[in-house]
């Protein structure tokens, strides 16, 4: 443990106030929320803080009066704030993966390490961009010198989902701080702790006052925010039918900035000629990890006929394999935790059950035990393209393998719906993969992988899987404005 003496948070001690201008606060007209353990249902709080309009004034004032300061600091000062953040996540990892644990379900070995790892990540990477942000001078002419400049936006809002409650954090708010933006997080309602939990962090890390701030809140705050008329940016991730809503908000208050991270159907097309072992071992970790409430997770898989029995085989095989490891997340060896919620586990089942009615299981299909919100790895063979399974994101661990015979054909496969976040492609010939990858109509594609991702390279998707990048020095460009300075050299 680190030397944070104001973190004394626990599944005992749950942080169950707001942090504004680096203070824990009551919201000011009182209102709460509850959350529950999907392990088993039961209630894990009802005095969860919801944040209302006063709240997010507060907030917003405090961010703007903490600016200009923040804008001025010196990039060594702001770079060793972000990384002494880091060192405190770091630090503080288990215990934070222990709040996120207790409602989102996920195993803190499988998968909560890696979410909360990549957050430290995240801000790690990004402070070592403070002083190599650079704009750019043009060559002198007319008797007029040109540079740009990257400008913060000012106040800046982050709105996440629960599936990866400190990883999405890290891929916004470390960018928006490292640009001089001021940040104020919203995490979802069904895993707001460890989100509530950073305010001791924030502070013992030596951001000033409202520079970093945290509300929690349903959708409701989300849209105070996505409204607001001093907040100059809103980066998103979440479901597409959100996201609508908030480019909605944005484009009818100020025009505020936004960027969209949203939902996903990826395909994984495999050749003949790939390596069969490979392919199999991501297209299985692709679905399963966080129970396949990933947004890049492989959940279209096409097979080329020649493999095609074989490489069924070996997906039943390893996915029955992995079934044996659903457990309850608080084991050290469990791989596969339940569903968030209850709403999310009726959700995934009754594309099970509809999904059944018509198509064939190859495996899977079933809950596991009797409390919780258990659901074994189920793959669907033949399903026709104008199925729901084959079109809409389901979000759990629930895949479609189909059979292809051309690249042609597969190509034109991947490509006919809406989503278009991740795409790979399996197979031993590098020019095929490299045509099939141009093909792709997808933000990222993976050439003997899938579903993953790295600091240093845009992050996002096309087509209705979202709108801008994170990631990379994309990211950057997105929490700033370019400003044009142009020089008269002749006075
Ligand atoms: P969601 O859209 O229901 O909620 C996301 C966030 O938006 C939450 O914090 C929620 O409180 C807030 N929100 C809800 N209604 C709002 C409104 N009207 N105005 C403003 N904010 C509002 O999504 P979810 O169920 O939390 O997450 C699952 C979705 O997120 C999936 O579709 C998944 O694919 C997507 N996702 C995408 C990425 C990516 O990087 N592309 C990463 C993770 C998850």
């Amino acid at each position: 443990m680190g030397s944070a003496a104001a973190f004394d948070f626990s599944r005992a001690s749950l942080p169950t106030q707001l942090f504004i201008n680096n203070e824990y606060v009551d919201p000011k007209t009182p209102a709460t929320f509850s959350v529950y353990n999907p392990r088993d249902d039961s209630l894990v709080s009802d005095k969860v803080p919801q944040a209302g309009l006063d709240d997010v004034n507060a907030a917003v004032a405090a961010a703007t009066a903490a600016f200009p300061q923040w804008k001025a600091i010196t990039a060594s000062e702001r770079r060793r704030i972000l990384l002494k953040f880091a060192a405190l996540v770091r630090d503080h990892a288990e215990a934070l993966g222990e709040l996120t644990r207790v409602t989102l379900g996920a195993p803190y070995n499988a998968f909560g390490k890696f979410e909360i790892g990549l957050c430290a990540d995240a801000f790690e990477y990004n402070a070592g961009w403070i002083d190599k942000f650079a704009g750019e001078a043009y060559p002198q002419q007319d008797g007029f010198m040109r540079i740009t400049r990257h400008e913060p936006l000012g106040v800046t809002a982050g709105i996440v989902p629960w599936n990866g409650p400190l990883g999405t954090v890290g891929l916004k708010a470390a960018p928006a701080l490292a640009t001089g933006n001021c940040f104020i997080l919203k995490p979802s309602e069904k895993t707001p702790f460890a989100a509530l939990a950073l305010g001791a962090l924030i502070k013992e890390a030596g951001f000033p006052p409202g520079v970093f701030q945290v509300l929690s809140g349903d959708g409701q705050t989300g849209a105070l925010l996505a409204s607001h008329m001093q907040i100059r940016k809103v980066s998103f991730t979440g479901s597409i039918a959100t996201g609508k809503r908030i480019q909605k908000m944005a484009a009818e208050s100020n025009l505020k900035r936004v960027t969209l991270e949203l939902g996903g159907k990826s395909p994984a097309v495999v050749f003949n000629d790939s390596n069969l072992d490979n392919a199999v071992t991501w297209c299985v970790n692709a679905i399963t990890t966080n129970s396949g409430q990933v947004c890049f997770a492989a959940s279209r898989v096409y097979v080329q006929e020649g493999i095609f029995d074989q490489f069924s085989q070996k997906y039943k095989a390893a996915l029955e394999e992995r079934a044996k490891r659903i457990n309850d997340p608080e084991h050290e060896d469990t791989l596969m935790g339940p569903l968030v919620d209850k709403a999310q586990f009726q959700r995934v089942t009754g594309f099970v059950e509809r999904g059944a009615q018509t198509n064939k299981l190859l495996t899977g299909g079933q809950r596991v035990g009797d409390k919780g919100f258990f659901i074994q790895p189920t793959v669907f063979t033949g399903v026709e393209p104008d199925a729901e399974l084959y079109r809409e994101e389901i979000f759990g661990p629930v895949s479609i393998l189909n059979s292809f015979k051309t690249e042609e054909e597969v190509v034109k496969k991947a490509n006919a719906i809406e989503y278009g976040l991740m795409a790979g492609v399996f197979t031993q010939d590098i020019n095929k993969a490299l045509r099939v990858a141009s093909e792709f109509e997808s933000g990222m594609v993976g050439i003997n992988c899938i579903s993953l991702n790295f600091l240093n390279v845009p992050f996002g998707g096309s087509k209705q899987s979202g709108l801008g990048r994170e990631c990379g020095r994309s990211v950057l460009e997105h929490f700033t404005e370019p400003k044009t300075v142009m020089i008269n050299l002749t006075y």
